[in-house]
C-alpha cells in the first residue's frame, strides 16, 4: 500500500496531504479560503477522510472555511478533528447567546488581548484553569451543536436575529477576539452543515498512552468526545464548561501556538511523519527517531521554536518548512539541519509543492527541491 506526503503551497501557512493507500488526510489548510480547494481540485481529490485543524491561527485554519462551504465545492470531508477548546467556546456561546449579562461580563475582559507580539506570554497558561467543576456529557454536545445555526456568526451581514451574542459581536466587529471567535464558529457550523463527524482533542500536559486513530497518535492531546459515531463511542466523555470570566482567555488561547495539536503518523511499527503545527514541542514525549521520518518545522521554522531542534534527534529526519510572511520566521538552527525542504525559501520568489513517497521504509523525494537558504 502506497504512502505519500505532500506539502501544499497554499501559499502562506501549513497544509499537508497524507495519502495512505486509499485514505486521504489533510493536516491544516493554509490561510487562504480558496487556494486549498483549488489545489485539491487540481489533484482530482474529491474526498478527505480526516481533516485536522491544529489551532485557530488563520494560516492553519482559514482554508477550512472555503473547503467546508458546500455550495461551491464538491470535496467531501468525512471527519474533522478539532481542539476541545473550540467545543467549550462554541457550547458556551450557544448556551448563553441570549444572556445580556454574560456578554457584558465578557466585555470586561476584552483587554486581555493576544497578538503575534505578546504571544510568548500566553504560552505558560494552564488551560485547566479555565474550567470549573461543571461539565456536559459528550452525548449532549451533539444536540447543542445542532443549534449552532441559531447563533449569528456573520457580524458583517445584516441579520434579523437580535440576541445578546449578536449585539456583542456587532459592537466589537473589529476586535481581533471576535474575529477569532467567528473563525471557530464558522468552521464548526460548516462542519456540522456538511455532515462531518467531529472528534475533539483535549490538550494534556503529561504523556498519554494514546490509541492509534487510523495511523495517528496525538502527542499533546487526547480524544475526548465524539457523539454517536460507531467505533468512536469508546471516546465518549464530557466537555468541561467555561466560566464567563475566562471566555476571552479561552478564545485567545485557541490561537496560541503552544496549544497547537501535534500528531505523529505511524506506518506499521514506526512513526513516519510528525505534524508539529506551530507547537513549541515542550510537552513530554519521546523525541528520538531512528528511522526515516518527515517532521514539519514548528511555526514555519520560526526562531521562537529553535529549541525544538536540540530536543528532536535522529539521523534520518527530513524537515519540511512552510512559508510565513512574518520576518521573525526562519531561524538559523533550522538552516543547520542537513535534510530540509522549504515550500518557499524566504529569499527566493518561488513557491513549490513538495512531494515524498515512502518506499521500503524510506521517504524518497519525488518533486520539490531541497532548501536553498
Ligand atoms: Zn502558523
Ligand atoms: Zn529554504
Amino acid at each position: 500500500m502506497s504512502l505519500t506526503f505532500t506539502a501544499l503551497p497554499v501559499p502562506e501557512g501549513d497544509a499537508f496531504l497524507l495519502e495512505d493507500g486509499d485514505r486521504m488526510y489533510l493536516f491544516d489548510s493554509g490561510g487562504n479560503q480558496d487556494r486549498i480547494t483549488k489545489l485539491l481540485k487540481a489533484k482530482n481529490i474529491d474526498k478527505i477522510d480526516v481533516a485536522i485543524c491544529s489551532h485557530n491561527d488563520s494560516d492553519h485554519s482559514r482554508g477550512f472555511i472555503g473547503l467546508l462551504k458546500m455550495s461551491n465545492n464538491p470535496i467531501a470531508i468525512d471527519e474533522i478533528w478539532l481542539p476541545e477548546l473550540w467545543c467549550t467556546i462554541v457550547t458556551y456561546a450557544i448556551v448563553n447567546r441570549d444572556r445580556v449579562k454574560v456578554w457584558s461580563d465578557i466585555e470586561k475582559h476584552l483587554r486581555e488581548e493576544y497578538n503575534e507580539e505578546n504571544s510568548e506570554e500566553w504560552n505558560g497558561y494552564d488551560i485547566d484553569e479555565l474550567f470549573g467543576n461543571e461539565f456536559i456529557y459528550a452525548t449532549d454536545v451533539g444536540a447543542l451543536m445542532a443549534d449552532i445555526n441559531n447563533i449569528d456568526i456573520s457580524y458583517s451581514k445584516k441579520s434579523s436575529k437580535n440576541n445578546a451574542f449578536t449585539t456583542f459581536s456587532r459592537q466589537y466587529s473589529s476586535h481581533p477576539l471576535v474575529d477569532k471567535l467567528n473563525n471557530i464558529i464558522r468552521i464548526v457550523s460548516l462542519a456540522i452543515q456538511k455532515g462531518c463527524k467531529i472528534l475533539w482533542f483535549r490538550n494534556i500536559k503529561l504523556p498519554y498512552v494514546a490509541p492509534y486513530i487510523y495511523g495517528f497518535i496525538p502527542l499533546n492531546s487526547r480524544p475526548v468526545c465524539i457523539t454517536k459515531y460507531g467505533l468512536y463511542s469508546v471516546f465518549v466523555g464530557y466537555i468541561k464548561i467555561l466560566k464567563s470570566k475566562h471566555f476571552v482567555k479561552a478564545v485567545n488561547l485557541s490561537a496560541v501556538n503552544h496549544f497547537s495539536l501535534v500528531f505523529e503518523f505511524w506506518k506499521e511499527i514506526v512513526p513516519v511523519v510528525r505534524f508539529s503545527a506551530d507547537s513549541d514541542c515542550v510537552f513530554k514525549t519521546h523525541n528520538t527517531y531512528t528511522s526515516s521520518i518527515i517532521i514539519t518545522a514548528p511555526h514555519h521554522g520560526s526562531k521562537y521554536n529553535k529549541q525544538v531542534y536540540s530536543k528532536i534527534h535522529g539521523n534520518y529526519i527530513i524537515w519540511v518548512r512552510t512559508y510565513h510572511k512574518k520576518d521573525q520566521v526562519g531561524c538559523k538552527t533550522f538552516l543547520r539541519r542537513p535534510n530540509r525542504y522549504c515550500v518557499k525559501c524566504p529569499d527566493k520568489n518561488v513557491f513549490q509543492e513538495i512531494h515524498f513517497e515512502y518506499q521500503s521504509g524510506k521517504w524518497q523525494p519525488i518533486y520539490g527541491t531541497s532548501c536553498q537558504c
